[in-house]
């Protein structure tokens, strides 16, 4: 037993550790998610733009230098000594003589000057004798011109080489190295990089709180909703909180605003449905009790002191027989009410000809009723299809025929038409009987209802007839309406849709 419990215990916490994430983190996070990686995508194409730029910057910067370099170099036919660079190149550098080119103007001294352009000019041997800057990368030498993108110490260096050859005799005097230490570069792209990481972080978290925020905001109505359903279900009045509690309307107009509309219509039929069934219980228990009351008391009456006489026997046996074959009947009804009830589910489909079923019925009723004069008042020249089935219509005609028989009193007269216009056929029976009261006419259609309850009774009515018929007549889209005076007789009328 105790094991029993711990078990329970345990399997209850581990539940509660279960419990789902709900759906406004899991819809923050992925708001989350889904924000930083467009972020993400979009700050990496940023940089590489911005990283390219810079590289194009810095690369053009150390072609000028090697250009103005090559440029002063080709003039000399034979190789590079260290003589004739410095003869070339500290010549440049005094601007005094050459009065009209400042060294700003000089290309070489451009490109040359930028703080972080090395320029060296080595000779046919490799050996280094120039240089504009001291350096640390290392010369090798090239047959054609090469452009290196390297790291070193932490540091992007651009190298381009080249190999330099005479203009005139077109041989071989030396090589030039360009080393762009790209710290820009580096530093901008750094900068970036810590730019980024902040903005994303910001961006995510902002974007998080504000989609919790919304989420919590849009899904009030789910709360509500759930907070109803605990309602009900945690009510031991099942039936009294569905007839009391709903779900508040939050938001309007939107998805989750018309979802609270349609459960709290759900639950106002729910509630419908349940009552119906009480009543219907209700109803059923005492229309049942008065035959049960009766077999009783025949009984009690046999059991007593009519055992021995053949006639109160003969009586009561009689009578509790009649009783049983009602509540047969009344059963039977029952089953009859509760199928019509889903007849568009199980016989939507169905069709039948309208006028054979019509004319077979009338001719029913002519044989059965010998006493009664029927009259047929028939438009219907030629085969009517109407969408419904055919046991059913025949069931409708029946329940409206026998209720004129039953309920006509001298004058023994039923008419039966049958016409139909574009949608519709019509079919009415008409008698000269009793009537029903205009009080009463509003309710003939209720389960179990009887103008006159002993009269009713006696005819063998349990009051359902016309409940099934309206029900049928409502499953196949049709209409069922009566017009009656008292004392003078009543109409009733039923449409049913035709096949077009
Ligand atoms: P029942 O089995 O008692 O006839 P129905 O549902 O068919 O039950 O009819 C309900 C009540 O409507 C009847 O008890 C009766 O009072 C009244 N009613 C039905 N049809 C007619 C009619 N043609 N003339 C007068 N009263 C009628």
């Amino acid at each position: 037993m105790a094991d029993h419990e711990i078990i329970n215990a345990d399997s209850i916490a581990a539940e509660e550790k279960k419990k789902p994430i709900s759906l406004k983190l899991k819809w923050s996070i992925g708001t989350a998610i889904g924000a930083t990686l467009i972020f993400a995508i979009f700050a990496v194409l940023l940089f590489q733009c911005f990283s390219n730029i810079l590289f194009r910057q810095d690369q053009s910067y150390s072609r000028n230098a090697l250009q103005a370099t090559e440029q002063k170099l080709v003039n000399f036919n034979s190789e590079l000594t260290v003589k004739n660079i410095q003869q070339t190149f500290d010549i440049n550098y005094l601007p005094q003589n050459k009065s009209n080119q400042t060294p700003y103007k000089d290309s070489f001294v451009q490109s040359a000057s930028r703080e972080n352009i090395v320029v060296s000019i080595y000779n046919n041997a490799g050996k280094k004798l120039y240089t504009t800057k001291n350096q640390q990368i290392k010369f090798k030498k090239v047959t054609k011109s090469q452009e290196i993108r390297l790291k070193k110490d932490g540091n992007s260096y651009l190298l381009i080489r080249k190999p330099i050859y005479s203009k005139k005799n077109h041989h071989l005097i030396g090589y030039v190295q360009v080393t762009d230490k790209l710290a820009k570069y580096d530093q901008i792209r750094h900068k970036l990089i810590i730019l980024f990481i902040i903005i994303g972080i910001t961006v995510c978290f902002a974007i998080s709180l504000m989609s919790y925020w919304l989420s919590s905001l849009l899904l009030q109505p789910i709360d509500a909703l759930n907070e109803t359903i605990d309602r009900i279900n945690n009510n031991d009045d099942e039936a009294k909180a569905l007839s009391e509690v709903r779900v508040p309307i939050i938001s309007k107009g939107d998805e989750l605003a018309e979802m609270s509309m349609l459960f709290n219509d759900m639950l106002d039929r729910m509630h419908r449905y349940v009552e119906q069934q009480q009543q219907f219980v209700g109803d059923v228990s005492h229309e049942l009790r008065t035959p049960v009351a009766i077999i009783q008391g025949h009984l009690d009456m046999l059991e007593r002191w009519g055992k021995d006489d053949p006639k109160v026997l003969e009586e009561s046996i009689h009578a509790s027989l009649q009783e049983i074959d009602r509540m047969k009947n009344l059963v039977q009804e029952m089953l009859d009410l509760s199928r019509a009830e889903q007849v568009e589910i199980q016989y939507g489909k169905e069709i039948c000809d309208a006028r054979e079923v019509g004319l077979q019925v009338y001719n029913d009723f002519q044989m059965i009723h010998p006493d009664f004069k029927m009259v047929l008042d028939n438009d219907l020249k030629t085969q009517t299809i109407a969408k419904i089935y055919r046991n059913h219509l025949e069931q409708i005609l029946i329940i409206l025929l026998d209720n004129a028989v039953k309920y006509s009193t001298t004058r023994k007269e039923i008419h039966l038409s049958m016409s139909k216009n574009t949608r519709y056929v019509e079919f009415v029976v008409q008698d000269f009987g009793e009537g029903i009261s205009q009080e009463n006419i509003k309710k003939i259609f209720d389960r179990f209802y009887r103008v006159d309850k002993a009269r009713s009774r006696n005819k063998g009515g349990n009051g359902l007839g016309l409940s099934i018929a309206d029900r049928l007549v409502e499953g196949y889209h049709g209409k069922i309406s009566v017009e009656s005076v008292e004392r003078q007789g009543s109409v009733f009328r039923v449409e049913l849709p035709l096949v077009k």
